[in-house]
């Protein structure tokens, strides 16, 4: 097994829940956890500049594997001289392995043990994504965290296709843990298994010893029930390794993040927050606010009164309303960042609860705040 320069600090647990609060060390700088991280899936998080991430207090973003291979193309980031210089990122990035984005946006795939051959949903070309390109894509990018390349059922799926699917994932990790630089950068294998639990046991299982500082639970958030999905993260709270971060990957709906917080998950991300931006919905305390109904027409407040972020400081309701009506795309933005600060600020806050010793109080404030 290769070195990583990556190490993981708990800081405390709650010992009522489970939930933790840490400090995940990378070589392009600390990131404290729980953490939401925002999606920038074409090498940009939409529509916001960089300065917008700083100031939300964006600690890592998230870019694609599949996307960015098949545009603009790996060779031409790595010429820029990597992910971080071409979108001008300087705090670390994560890279999905593109794995889902296969499954979910390609056509035509033919999966096998060699990897999955499959059509652009670009230009219609065929590809063979094995685990060994997925690794070298990554490495192009540059990218500080790396996922391995894994195959994604959907819920609720067979048993007998989940269990394919484990055992197709566990392979490919076995080989994209041989193609891995190591060093400044740390591959996470994802837990599949859907929802049967032997099934995910015994991918936490394979998975453990090819974790070196993070390990990842993919496959949930795709169609279940949120109790079956809290259900699932309940199960592999004590299976899942202890002294590293657990990432689950694609959640991130306000009640989720928390839920998922509680339950020993340390970061998360989703495309929800600025997808929502842009049709004009905006998270508040309270729950979902549409903002473009006519009901802001004149209504001056900030989006959510107390909210430190540059929209609310700024702007109101009835501007932003306005500017979502007339499709003018500082609506779609302004949105996007007090959706982003919310959830950057969510995590921010349950990790103060965590470290203050009160997160049972927190959650429970939470969920009888929070109308879903
Ligand atoms: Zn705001």
């Amino acid at each position: 097994m290769k070195d990583c320069n990556f190490s993981f600090e708990i800081e405390k647990i709650c010992p009522v829940t489970g939930a933790r609060a840490g400090i995940l060390h990378t070589p392009r700088g600390d990131i404290k956890t729980p953490v939401f991280m925002p999606v920038g899936t074409q090498a940009t998080v939409k529509g916001l500049r960089r300065e917008d991430l700083d100031e939300m207090g964006a600690q890592i973003i998230l870019s694609n594997t599949y996307h960015l291979f098949l545009r603009p193309g790996h060779e031409i980031v790595e010429k820029a001289g990597g992910l971080h210089t071409f979108m001008n990122w300087d705090k670390p990035i994560l890279t999905d392995s593109g794995g889902f984005q296969v499954f979910s946006l390609s056509k035509l795939r033919k999966v096998s043990e060699a990897g999955v051959e499959f059509q652009s949903h670009l230009s219609g070309q065929k590809f063979m994504m094995t685990p060994e390109l997925c690794m070298d894509i990554q490495k192009s990018l540059d990218s500080d965290i790396n996922m391995a390349l894994d195959q994604c059922t959907e819920a609720p799926g067979t048993y007998a296709e989940a269990e394919k699917a484990a055992e197709l994932t566990k392979i490919w990790l076995e080989r994209c843990a041989k193609a891995h630089q190591g060093g400044n950068h740390v591959l996470f294998p994802i837990v599949q298994g859907n929802l049967y639990k032997d099934l995910r046991k015994k991918c936490a299982e394979y998975c453990t010893p090819y974790a070196k500082c993070g390990i990842a639970i993919g496959g949930l958030s795709v169609g279940e029930a949120k109790s079956d999905m809290y259900e699932m993260l309940d199960f592999l709270h004590p299976i899942l390794p202890h002294d590293m971060p657990r990432y689950l990957m694609g959640v991130g709906s306000p009640d989720c993040l928390v839920e998922g917080f509680a339950r020993g998950v340390d970061m998360m991300d989703c495309v929800l927050p600025t997808r929502i931006a842009r049709n004009g919905t905006a998270f508040t305390k309270t729950g979902k606010m549409v903002v473009k109904n006519s009901q802001y027409k004149e209504d001056f407040r900030a989006i959510e009164e107390g909210c430190d972020c540059y929209a609310c400081r700024h702007y109101s309701r009835a501007y932003i309303r306005h500017l979502i009506n007339a499709g003018e795309m500082l609506g779609a933005e302004l949105l996007s960042i007090h959706n982003l600060r919310f959830l950057i600020n969510l995590a921010e806050k349950t990790r103060k609860a965590i470290l203050g010793d009160y997160f049972p109080e927190f959650l429970a404030e939470f969920r009888k705040t929070y109308k879903i």
